[in-house]
């Protein structure tokens, strides 16, 4: 078993049939980046940046950002690495950035709604990101996007920074990959006008789910709603795949769902392209797809899109086709 685990981990991911997929890892920290090379990544599908703002007393500068993501960029040597920017607010705060308390936390000012309105601290962060494009294969993306034109403005705001650096005669990196965050069911729905904005998709399960269910994550008495085999997120996540190819983009899924050895079968029949999940789930998520075949799992995707009403029957439909 060790040597197969050894032979898995120098691997490409490839399903039975031969179709290639890339496993990436979540971080949350650049000292992760040795746990997810230990471990098989072929890419950093999430780097949570907002570490570097929770572990901290004060903002972090633009200095010690540069050098907190040159190391991830760095340490994947050429491998993708995926940071999304600033995700505060919901269940995450900053002591040192008080913001007035809300009702509904999970539905107010968050994540890319901040970096909108607070650009003094969007910019900082995105200069810091630029300036490490350098040192390997960054890109980057925002959180909780809802419109169009969110997605617009923030990408906006990325542009003037760069064309700044470049002023200045600092270099920048000029294939950065530019996408966005899908955990919002309005945006999820509006895929194909987004897609011709965004660079690619991640798709962020655990607040798309909870968003789509009206069922807060966190939330015990309502846990029962958490479904994330249910047709109804299928549909949002087939909707999302589909728009994103049709403009010959890609889309990754950064969510648990992508770690969740039930689902990976109906996200190989999706056309997912990337999966990111913890490090230590790659090796047995790369195991099982060499024994999936492609044209099967698309059966049982189109037939749990299509046929049936509860998330039940879906697992059912799983266990049958990968039996
Ligand atoms: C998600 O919402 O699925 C996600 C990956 O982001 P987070 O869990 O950090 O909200
Ligand atoms: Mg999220």
């Amino acid at each position: 078993l060790k040597a197969e685990w050894d032979l898995l981990k120098e691997a490409q991911t490839l399903t039975l049939d031969g179709k290639e997929f890339i496993l990436g890892a979540n971080i949350g920290t650049p000292k992760d980046v040795v746990g997810a090379n230990d471990n098989g990544a072929e890419a950093v599908g999430l780097f949570r940046s907002e570490f570097l703002y929770m572990d901290a007393s004060e903002l972090p500068t633009e200095e010690e950002q540069f050098a907190a993501y040159k190391e991830a960029i760095e340490g994947m040597e050429g491998k993708q690495v995926v940071v999304r920017t600033m995700d505060i607010g919901g269940d995450k705060d900053l002591p040192y950035l008080p913001l007035p308390a809300e009702e509904n936390p999970f539905l107010g000012f968050r994540a890319v709604r901040i970096s909108l309105e607070r650009q003094d601290i969007f910019r900082t962060q995105l200069r810091a990101l630029l300036r490490a494009s350098v040192y390997g294969r960054l890109a980057v993306m925002f959180p909780m996007i809802a419109t169009v034109q969110e997605f617009k403005d923030a990408k906006a705001v990325f542009e003037e920074e760069k064309a700044k650096l470049v002023a200045e005669g600092i270099a920048v990196s000029d294939d950065i990959e530019v996408g966005m965050m899908m955990e919002v069911p309005a945006a999820a729905m509006i895929a194909d006008k987004l897609a011709k904005y965004a660079d690619f998709f991640s798709i962020g399960t655990n607040d798309l789910i909870q968003y789509t269910m009206a069922a807060d994550r966190g939330n015990e008495r309502v846990s029962y709603l958490y479904q994330p085999y249910n047709p109804s997120i299928l549909r949002l996540v087939k909707n999302i795949i589909d728009a994103s190819h049709a403009e010959g983009k890609w889309t990754g899924m950064c969510g648990e769902m992508a770690g969740d050895q039930l689902a990976v079968p109906l996200l190989v029949g999706l056309g997912l392209d990337e999966f990111s999940m913890s490090a230590t789930s790659i090796l047995k998520t790369r195991s099982l797809m060499k024994r999936l075949d492609t044209k099967k799992m698309e059966e049982l995707a189109q037939k749990a899109v299509n046929d049936c009403e509860t998330a039940e029957e879906v697992l059912a439909l799983v266990e049958e086709y990968t039996k």
